[in-house]
């Protein structure tokens, strides 16, 4: 199987349930992840370095 960096980062958040960073049960999908985040500066960190990583492989898309 290949796994390039970029494929790993992507499919690093395959359920939604769940903090992709610390596998923390989320209280609501989307909306509960950002409360999470905010709550947990360490999974906030790495979230907003995934999002960078998100941005430079899809060239500046992201967003909107
Ligand atoms: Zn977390």
């Amino acid at each position: 199987m290949t796994r390039t960096p970029s494929a790993e980062r992507a499919s690093a958040w395959n359920d939604p349930d769940y903090c992709p960073f610390c596998g923390a049960e989320l209280t609501d999908a989307g909306a509960g992840f950002i409360d999470h985040v905010d709550a947990n500066a360490e999974c906030g960190e790495r979230f907003e370095a995934w999002l960078e990583a998100i941005r430079d492989d899809i060239g500046g898309e992201w967003g909107g």
